[in-house]
Protein backbone atom coordinates (compact mmCIF):
# COMPACT_ATOMS: atom_id res chain seq x y z
CA UNK A 1 0.00 0.00 0.00
CA UNK A 2 1.91 3.02 -1.09
CA UNK A 3 1.38 5.61 2.51
CA UNK A 4 3.36 9.00 1.09
CA UNK A 5 4.21 9.78 -3.25
CA UNK A 6 7.95 9.87 -2.23
CA UNK A 7 9.35 6.47 -2.50
CA UNK A 8 10.95 4.37 0.19
CA UNK A 9 13.81 3.07 -2.63
CA UNK A 10 14.48 4.57 -6.04
CA UNK A 11 16.38 3.10 -8.46
CA UNK A 12 17.67 4.33 -11.31
CA UNK A 13 20.05 3.33 -14.35
CA UNK A 14 22.21 1.20 -11.66
CA UNK A 15 24.84 -0.73 -13.05
CA UNK A 16 27.88 -2.78 -11.27
CA UNK A 17 30.85 -4.12 -12.87
CA UNK A 18 33.16 -6.62 -11.31
CA UNK A 19 36.69 -6.32 -13.34
CA UNK A 20 35.02 -7.10 -16.56
CA UNK A 21 32.11 -8.51 -15.56
CA UNK A 22 29.11 -6.18 -15.90
CA UNK A 23 26.39 -7.84 -13.34
CA UNK A 24 24.12 -4.96 -13.22
CA UNK A 25 23.55 -3.58 -16.32
CA UNK A 26 20.53 -0.34 -16.10
CA UNK A 27 18.61 -1.92 -13.32
CA UNK A 28 15.40 0.90 -12.51
CA UNK A 29 12.84 0.36 -9.93
CA UNK A 30 11.21 2.21 -7.12
CA UNK A 31 9.25 0.99 -3.98
CA UNK A 32 6.66 2.69 -1.86
CA UNK A 33 6.45 3.01 1.69
CA UNK A 34 4.74 -0.07 3.93
CA UNK A 35 5.10 -2.28 0.63
CA UNK A 36 6.99 -5.84 0.66
CA UNK A 37 8.68 -6.49 -2.60
CA UNK A 38 10.49 -10.13 -3.43
CA UNK A 39 13.40 -9.59 -5.67
CA UNK A 40 13.80 -13.11 -7.59
CA UNK A 41 16.48 -14.38 -10.16
CA UNK A 42 18.50 -16.82 -11.11
CA UNK A 43 21.64 -17.63 -9.14
CA UNK A 44 24.39 -14.97 -10.28
CA UNK A 45 22.15 -12.78 -11.37
CA UNK A 46 23.15 -9.91 -9.05
CA UNK A 47 20.68 -9.85 -6.47
CA UNK A 48 22.60 -9.75 -2.89
CA UNK A 49 25.07 -7.41 -4.92
CA UNK A 50 21.68 -4.76 -5.82
CA UNK A 51 20.74 -5.62 -1.65
CA UNK A 52 23.88 -4.87 -0.87
CA UNK A 53 24.30 -1.48 -2.97
CA UNK A 54 20.95 -0.78 -1.30
CA UNK A 55 22.30 -1.09 2.56
CA UNK A 56 25.16 0.75 2.04
CA UNK A 57 27.65 -1.63 2.33
CA UNK A 58 28.75 -2.10 -1.69
CA UNK A 59 30.29 0.72 -3.75
CA UNK A 60 28.11 1.24 -7.05
CA UNK A 61 29.80 1.61 -10.71
CA UNK A 62 27.34 4.14 -11.85
CA UNK A 63 23.49 5.15 -11.18
CA UNK A 64 21.92 6.76 -9.10
CA UNK A 65 20.41 5.31 -5.81
CA UNK A 66 18.08 6.94 -3.27
CA UNK A 67 17.02 4.85 -0.05
CA UNK A 68 14.97 6.85 2.53
CA UNK A 69 16.05 10.05 0.71
CA UNK A 70 19.90 9.62 0.89
CA UNK A 71 22.13 8.16 -1.03
CA UNK A 72 23.23 5.09 0.34
CA UNK A 73 27.11 5.57 -0.22
CA UNK A 74 27.27 8.49 1.31
CA UNK A 75 24.41 8.36 4.31
CA UNK A 76 25.51 8.49 7.86
CA UNK A 77 24.49 6.82 11.17
CA UNK A 78 21.33 8.76 11.58
CA UNK A 79 20.11 6.95 8.24
CA UNK A 80 21.23 3.58 9.36
CA UNK A 81 19.27 3.25 12.30
CA UNK A 82 15.96 3.65 9.83
CA UNK A 83 16.95 0.47 8.21
CA UNK A 84 17.74 -3.06 9.47
CA UNK A 85 19.67 -5.63 7.84
CA UNK A 86 19.15 -9.77 8.23
CA UNK A 87 22.01 -11.08 6.57
CA UNK A 88 22.78 -14.79 5.80
CA UNK A 89 23.64 -15.62 9.22
CA UNK A 90 24.60 -13.88 12.72
CA UNK A 91 27.75 -16.44 14.16
CA UNK A 92 29.12 -14.73 16.66
CA UNK A 93 28.53 -14.42 20.49
CA UNK A 94 27.30 -18.35 20.70
CA UNK A 95 27.85 -18.39 25.00
CA UNK A 96 25.88 -14.89 25.14
CA UNK A 97 21.76 -15.45 25.10
CA UNK A 98 18.85 -14.00 23.01
CA UNK A 99 18.30 -11.47 25.18
CA UNK A 100 21.37 -10.31 26.43
CA UNK A 101 22.34 -10.42 22.53
CA UNK A 102 19.35 -8.06 21.26
CA UNK A 103 19.50 -5.83 24.64
CA UNK A 104 23.15 -4.93 23.79
CA UNK A 105 22.42 -4.27 20.00
CA UNK A 106 19.09 -2.88 20.90
CA UNK A 107 21.04 -0.22 23.26
CA UNK A 108 22.78 1.24 19.89
CA UNK A 109 19.29 2.40 18.97
CA UNK A 110 18.80 4.29 21.79
CA UNK A 111 19.63 7.44 20.78
CA UNK A 112 17.84 7.50 17.52
CA UNK A 113 14.66 7.05 19.17
CA UNK A 114 11.68 9.73 18.16
CA UNK A 115 8.63 10.56 19.35
CA UNK A 116 7.00 9.25 16.55
CA UNK A 117 9.60 5.94 16.67
CA UNK A 118 10.49 4.81 19.80
CA UNK A 119 13.42 3.03 19.67
CA UNK A 120 14.59 -0.20 20.38
CA UNK A 121 12.27 -2.42 20.25
CA UNK A 122 12.04 -3.90 24.08
CA UNK A 123 13.50 -6.72 24.28
CA UNK A 124 10.45 -8.88 25.91
CA UNK A 125 8.16 -7.57 22.75
CA UNK A 126 10.73 -8.32 20.37
CA UNK A 127 11.58 -11.86 21.55
CA UNK A 128 7.93 -12.65 21.28
CA UNK A 129 7.39 -11.49 17.98
CA UNK A 130 9.98 -13.91 16.74
CA UNK A 131 8.71 -16.77 18.64
CA UNK A 132 12.07 -17.01 20.81
CA UNK A 133 10.35 -15.72 24.54
CA UNK A 134 11.00 -19.71 26.13
CA UNK A 135 14.15 -19.69 24.38
CA UNK A 136 15.50 -16.00 25.77
CA UNK A 137 17.87 -16.88 28.26
CA UNK A 138 19.37 -20.02 26.54
CA UNK A 139 22.82 -19.56 25.25
CA UNK A 140 22.36 -19.26 21.10
CA UNK A 141 24.97 -21.67 20.52
CA UNK A 142 22.19 -24.16 21.46
CA UNK A 143 19.37 -23.39 19.26
CA UNK A 144 18.18 -25.23 15.99
CA UNK A 145 19.17 -23.64 12.85
CA UNK A 146 15.67 -22.01 12.60
CA UNK A 147 15.63 -20.59 16.10
CA UNK A 148 19.07 -19.09 15.18
CA UNK A 149 17.75 -17.29 11.92
CA UNK A 150 14.60 -16.10 13.89
CA UNK A 151 17.36 -14.61 16.08
CA UNK A 152 18.60 -12.98 13.27
CA UNK A 153 15.18 -11.51 12.32
CA UNK A 154 15.29 -10.41 15.83
CA UNK A 155 18.51 -8.68 15.30
CA UNK A 156 17.21 -6.66 11.66
CA UNK A 157 14.27 -5.26 13.61
CA UNK A 158 15.50 -4.36 17.11
CA UNK A 159 16.29 -0.66 15.69
CA UNK A 160 12.12 -0.57 14.40
CA UNK A 161 13.51 0.04 10.97
CA UNK A 162 11.05 1.63 8.47
CA UNK A 163 13.24 -0.49 5.72
CA UNK A 164 14.02 -3.90 6.66
CA UNK A 165 16.33 -6.01 4.03
CA UNK A 166 15.82 -9.53 3.90
CA UNK A 167 18.59 -11.43 2.23
CA UNK A 168 17.03 -15.40 1.63
CA UNK A 169 15.77 -15.25 5.25
CA UNK A 170 14.10 -18.80 5.92
CA UNK A 171 16.79 -20.58 4.03
CA UNK A 172 16.71 -23.70 6.10
CA UNK A 173 13.41 -23.73 7.57
CA UNK A 174 11.10 -26.41 8.34
CA UNK A 175 7.42 -25.47 7.17
CA UNK A 176 6.17 -24.46 10.36
CA UNK A 177 9.71 -21.95 10.92
CA UNK A 178 8.61 -20.63 7.31
CA UNK A 179 4.77 -20.29 8.24
CA UNK A 180 6.07 -18.42 11.73
CA UNK A 181 8.36 -16.55 9.40
CA UNK A 182 5.57 -15.22 7.14
CA UNK A 183 3.08 -14.10 10.18
CA UNK A 184 5.92 -12.10 11.17
CA UNK A 185 6.44 -10.26 8.06
CA UNK A 186 3.02 -9.61 7.37
CA UNK A 187 2.88 -8.03 11.08
CA UNK A 188 5.72 -6.00 10.51
CA UNK A 189 4.06 -4.51 7.66
CA UNK A 190 0.57 -4.40 8.58
CA UNK A 191 1.02 -3.42 12.44
CA UNK A 192 4.39 -1.55 11.87
CA UNK A 193 4.13 -0.34 8.41
CA UNK A 194 7.54 -1.36 7.72
CA UNK A 195 8.77 -1.28 4.09
CA UNK A 196 10.28 -4.97 2.85
CA UNK A 197 12.90 -6.06 0.22
CA UNK A 198 13.60 -9.95 0.54
CA UNK A 199 15.47 -12.02 -1.80
CA UNK A 200 14.16 -16.08 -1.79
CA UNK A 201 14.16 -19.24 -4.22
CA UNK A 202 11.11 -19.64 -2.85
CA UNK A 203 8.03 -19.24 -5.46
CA UNK A 204 5.78 -20.07 -2.90
CA UNK A 205 7.13 -17.77 -0.34
CA UNK A 206 7.08 -14.95 -2.95
CA UNK A 207 3.59 -15.57 -3.87
CA UNK A 208 2.69 -15.47 -0.23
CA UNK A 209 4.50 -12.28 0.92
CA UNK A 210 4.92 -10.06 -1.45
CA UNK A 211 2.77 -6.61 -2.53
CA UNK A 212 5.22 -6.86 -5.73
CA UNK A 213 7.76 -9.17 -7.49
CA UNK A 214 10.66 -7.91 -9.23
CA UNK A 215 12.63 -10.49 -11.36
CA UNK A 216 16.34 -9.72 -11.74
CA UNK A 217 17.76 -11.19 -15.27
CA UNK A 218 20.78 -10.55 -17.60
CA UNK A 219 21.43 -7.43 -15.68
CA UNK A 220 17.65 -5.83 -15.53
CA UNK A 221 14.55 -6.28 -13.95
CA UNK A 222 12.47 -8.35 -16.79
CA UNK A 223 9.65 -8.25 -15.14
CA UNK A 224 7.75 -6.67 -12.35
CA UNK A 225 4.65 -7.04 -11.01
CA UNK A 226 2.18 -8.80 -8.69
CA UNK A 227 1.74 -12.62 -8.93
CA UNK A 228 -1.28 -12.17 -11.14
CA UNK A 229 0.00 -9.13 -13.31
CA UNK A 230 3.41 -11.32 -13.89
CA UNK A 231 0.52 -13.91 -14.92
CA UNK A 232 -1.03 -12.30 -17.34
CA UNK A 233 2.26 -10.93 -19.23
CA UNK A 234 3.07 -14.49 -19.95
CA UNK A 235 0.84 -16.29 -22.45
CA UNK A 236 0.20 -19.98 -21.06
CA UNK A 237 -2.08 -22.20 -21.73
CA UNK A 238 -4.64 -23.90 -18.54
CA UNK A 239 -4.56 -27.50 -18.15
CA UNK A 240 -8.15 -28.99 -17.73
CA UNK A 241 -8.10 -32.76 -15.84
CA UNK A 242 -11.49 -34.72 -15.28
CA UNK A 243 -12.53 -38.19 -15.16
CA UNK A 244 -15.60 -39.50 -17.05
CA UNK A 245 -16.75 -43.32 -17.14
CA UNK A 246 -13.32 -44.39 -14.85
CA UNK A 247 -10.82 -42.77 -17.59
CA UNK A 248 -8.75 -40.06 -16.95
CA UNK A 249 -8.44 -37.07 -19.46
CA UNK A 250 -6.07 -33.75 -19.74
CA UNK A 251 -6.55 -31.12 -21.88
CA UNK A 252 -4.47 -28.12 -22.69
CA UNK A 253 -6.34 -24.43 -23.84
CA UNK A 254 -6.20 -21.12 -23.58
CA UNK A 255 -9.70 -20.67 -22.44
CA UNK A 256 -10.54 -23.28 -19.57
CA UNK A 257 -13.67 -21.65 -18.87
CA UNK A 258 -15.34 -22.08 -22.22
CA UNK A 259 -13.75 -25.79 -22.41
CA UNK A 260 -15.27 -26.81 -18.96
CA UNK A 261 -18.76 -25.48 -20.25
CA UNK A 262 -18.29 -27.32 -23.62
CA UNK A 263 -17.75 -30.24 -21.47
CA UNK A 264 -19.94 -30.13 -19.32
CA UNK A 265 -22.84 -29.28 -21.79
CA UNK A 266 -21.77 -32.57 -23.46
CA UNK A 267 -21.34 -34.60 -20.74
CA UNK A 268 -22.74 -33.12 -17.99
CA UNK A 269 -23.22 -35.79 -14.58
CA UNK A 270 -20.37 -38.13 -16.60
CA UNK A 271 -17.66 -35.59 -15.39
CA UNK A 272 -16.18 -36.13 -11.89
CA UNK A 273 -12.77 -35.04 -10.61
CA UNK A 274 -12.69 -31.67 -12.64
CA UNK A 275 -9.52 -29.64 -12.00
CA UNK A 276 -8.08 -26.72 -13.83
CA UNK A 277 -4.58 -25.66 -13.06
CA UNK A 278 -3.44 -22.66 -14.10
CA UNK A 279 0.31 -21.63 -14.74
CA UNK A 280 1.89 -21.35 -11.62
CA UNK A 281 4.33 -18.40 -10.45
CA UNK A 282 7.27 -21.15 -11.03
CA UNK A 283 5.98 -21.56 -14.49
CA UNK A 284 5.44 -18.08 -15.28
CA UNK A 285 8.88 -17.24 -13.42
CA UNK A 286 10.90 -19.87 -15.50
CA UNK A 287 9.15 -18.70 -18.90
CA UNK A 288 10.52 -15.21 -18.19
CA UNK A 289 14.10 -16.04 -17.06
CA UNK A 290 14.20 -18.34 -20.25
CA UNK A 291 13.52 -15.34 -22.31
CA UNK A 292 15.80 -13.11 -21.18
CA UNK A 293 18.65 -15.64 -21.23
CA UNK A 294 21.30 -15.00 -23.83
CA UNK A 295 21.87 -18.40 -26.04
CA UNK A 296 25.36 -19.01 -24.89
CA UNK A 297 26.44 -19.33 -28.63
CA UNK A 298 25.44 -15.73 -28.96
CA UNK A 299 26.87 -14.08 -25.71
CA UNK A 300 30.24 -15.95 -26.85
CA UNK A 301 30.41 -14.31 -30.45
P1 LIG B 1 22.88 -13.43 -6.59
O1 LIG B 1 22.69 -12.87 -5.22
O2 LIG B 1 21.76 -13.06 -7.52
O3 LIG B 1 23.17 -14.90 -6.62
P2 LIG B 1 25.39 -11.95 -6.55
O4 LIG B 1 25.05 -10.50 -6.42
O5 LIG B 1 25.86 -12.67 -5.34
O6 LIG B 1 24.16 -12.71 -7.24
O7 LIG B 1 26.52 -12.12 -7.66
C1 LIG B 1 26.34 -11.67 -8.99
C2 LIG B 1 27.60 -11.96 -9.79
O8 LIG B 1 28.64 -11.10 -9.34
C3 LIG B 1 28.12 -13.36 -9.67
O9 LIG B 1 28.62 -13.77 -10.92
C4 LIG B 1 29.24 -13.26 -8.65
O10 LIG B 1 30.24 -14.23 -8.89
C5 LIG B 1 29.77 -11.86 -8.93
N1 LIG B 1 30.34 -11.24 -7.71
C6 LIG B 1 29.67 -10.98 -6.56
N2 LIG B 1 30.47 -10.37 -5.66
C7 LIG B 1 31.69 -10.25 -6.26
C8 LIG B 1 32.93 -9.70 -5.84
N3 LIG B 1 33.12 -9.15 -4.64
N4 LIG B 1 33.96 -9.74 -6.74
C9 LIG B 1 33.79 -10.28 -7.96
N5 LIG B 1 32.65 -10.80 -8.41
C10 LIG B 1 31.60 -10.80 -7.58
Amino acid sequence: MLHSPEPVISVRDLRMRYGTHEVLEGVEFEIGRGEVICLLGPNGAGKTTTIEILEGFRMRSAGEVQVLGEDPARAGEDWRARTGVVLQSWRDHPRWTPRRLLSQLGGYYAPYSTPEVERPVAVDALLEMVGLDRLADQKIVTLSGGQRRRLDVAIGIVGRPELLFLDEPTAGFDPEARREFHHLVHRLSDLEGTTILLTTHDLDEAEKLADRILILADGTIVAAGSADQLARQVARDAEVRWSRDGESFVHSTADATQFVRDLLNQHGDEVTDLEVRRASLEDIYIDLVHAHERPVAEAIR
